[in-house]
């Protein structure tokens, strides 16, 4: 048995090492547990394809504070996308193509009629209480988009031009999904920048590096965690290999779908208890794929559920090659590491596409992950999320899949993560005195 930390962080992404370096950074001993033998979780710079690739989550934005500010300190800026001209789409059974304007002037009609009453329910959105949104909260994205009553072409469309954010429209919210545009101005159109647009310059791993260098916290990978429990006094954590380590505060960083795993006591409420049963619904894989040649950039869309790829992009050049990123809702679909494979999926779109290699991460069947971005289930978003970001006893949980604006992204990551850090070392303070 180890000392008595001040601060047991249980989980090493974006929320647990922004706690972990703000309560160090403010004097108090913190060790920092991680599952994997790295940081970042969902995010994953990588080397791969001859060059360093993001695996997970990438883009961000400057109307996002937490990350923002983050970016900010370590001197970070936004790598430039290459432009898109060349768009491909599938709908109504056949593949069209034209410009990316044109694709646009098709799509835009149709997210706007879905996403019209996003201000009207989330008129104040760090306040899910100005407008009463449980109603809102009780249906899926699939009971939205059957509401529009819409051609089976249109339909194809507007599922096509949510591809990026939408898995799985009969398991999905739609809460979420008006949130995001709420937040975004109500603007389908800017919601698709903030969420979809800037990749890092570097990668996130230089982000999630330069927070990591700062702390002062004791990490320890390869240590996953299989229980806490708050005696009222302090608090045990116990590692997977039977180590004990004391803390007098637990900040729990986990993604959603790895809490079943975990033994929580006190036990959790019980919408809570429900919510991480229930879990992410949300079940990608990303593949990156170095093309031949500096091929004219494109954009692909296909349906979720009519194609293994739901979308695709060229996001820029290497060494006369072009490296295109795709997104798969269904992992079984598509061997993502079987280049054929992945060549004969994308000649549905680009026929003389020559694909040289390819990678893929497989976030659904991850062992530390076990999902992709959170995506609340119809309820969860303005009833047990909330929940969970109030203390627990000495146990305190954050993370991108409970945060309120930022919810499912870095940016809330960081939020949560600085969150509980303040609430943590508040209580500690309020303790000596
Ligand atoms: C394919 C994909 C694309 C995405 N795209 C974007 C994007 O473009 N922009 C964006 O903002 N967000 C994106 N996201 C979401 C974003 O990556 C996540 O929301 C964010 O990184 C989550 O951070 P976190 O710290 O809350 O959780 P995680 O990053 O999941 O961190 C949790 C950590 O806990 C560890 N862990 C798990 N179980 C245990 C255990 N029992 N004991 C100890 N450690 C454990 C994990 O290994 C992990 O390191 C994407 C995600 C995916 C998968």
């Amino acid at each position: 048995m180890t000392d008595l930390y001040d601060v047991a962080v249980i989980g090493a992404g974006f929320a647990g090492v922004t706690a972990a370096r703000d309560l160090s950074m403010a004097g108090h001993s913190v060790v920092l547990l991680e599952g994997r033998d790295r940081i970042g979780g969902r995010t994953w710079w990588a080397e791969a394809l001859g060059v360093h690739l993001d695996l997970g989550g990438t883009y961000v934005h400057w109307t996002q504070a937490h990350v923002w500010r983050e970016l900010k300190r370590y001197g970070i800026g936004l790598a430039t996308p290459m432009p898109v001209t060349k768009a491909y789409w599938q709908a109504d059974g056949l593949v069209h193509s034209g410009t990316l304007a044109e694709l646009k002037q098709l799509t835009t009609p149709l997210a706007t009629r879905f996403f019209a009453d996003a201000r009207v329910h989330f008129p104040q959105v760090d306040n899910l209480a100005v407008a009463d949104a449980s109603e809102i909260d009780k249906q899926t994205v699939g009971d939205r988009i059957d509401s529009l009553q819409l051609s089976p072409h249109d339909r194809d469309l507007l599922v096509n031009a949510m591809s990026i954010l939408v898995c799985s429209e009969h398991e999905q919210g739609l809460a979420q999904l008006l949130y995001w545009c709420a937040i975004c101005f109500g603007d389908w159109n800017a919601f698709k920048e903030i969420a979809g647009h800037w990749p890092i310059e570097g990668g996130t791993g230089r982000l999630i590096n330069a927070i990591s260098a700062e702390s002062r916290a004791e990490l320890r990978l390869s240590t996953p965690v299989v229980a806490v429990d708050d005696n009222g006094r302090e608090v045990m954590v116990t590692t997977r290999d039977g180590q004990r380590i004391r803390a007098r505060h637990v900040v729990v960083a986990l993604p959603l779908n790895m809490l079943d795993e975990l033994s929580v006591t006190p036990p959790l409420p019980q919408p809570v208890r429900a919510m991480i049963e229930q879990k992410n619904p949300i079940m990608p894989s990303k593949i990156w794929v170095r093309v031949k040649g500096e091929i004219e950039p494109f954009v692909i869309y296909a349906p979720v559920g009519k194609h293994p790829i739901n979308t695709a992009h060229a996001e820029r050049r290497d060494n006369g090659d072009t490296l295109v990123v795709c997104f798969c809702s269904d992992t079984s679909a598509l061997d993502g590491n079987d280049r054929e494979a992945v060549q004969r999926a994308l000649r549905d779109f680009v026929p003389d596409i020559e694909v040289v290699d390819t990678v893929c991460q497989d976030w659904a069947n991850d062992p530390f992950a076990r999902g992709g971005w959170m995506h609340h289930r119809p309820g969860n978003l303005t009833q047990a999320a909330p929940l969970m970001r109030k203390p627990h006893g000495r146990i305190h949980f954050a993370g991108a899949d409970i945060a309120g604006i930022g919810v499912g992204g870095i940016d809330g990551a960081i939020e949560t993560g600085a969150r509980a850090a303040v609430d943590v070392a508040r209580a500690l303070d309020m303790a000596i005195r």
